[in-house]
């Protein structure tokens, strides 16, 4: 089962491929851009390894949304 990229920043998945940019080290990256908040932001093959600190932080961030917005 393959999953979709996430928008790094507001973590939607109503993402879209924005062409790709090439790097020195890793060559072709394929490019997204997120459709809630227009941000543009690739995926690194880092990702996999740090998933659990991923969610670890996500639900970090979460978390202090909820503070913000309990006030
Ligand atoms: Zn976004």
């Amino acid at each position: 089962m393959k999953t979709r990229p996430r928008c790094e920043c507001c973590y939607s998945q109503n993402i879209i491929k924005f062409g790709t940019r090439k790097t020195k080290r890793r060559g072709k990256i394929q490019r997204y851009k997120c459709e809630d908040c227009n941000k543009t932001f690739t995926i690194n093959d880092g990702f996999k390894h740090n998933i659990v600190t991923h969610i670890l932080y996500s639900v970090e961030r979460t978390l202090k949304h909820c503070c913000f917005a309990h006030g």
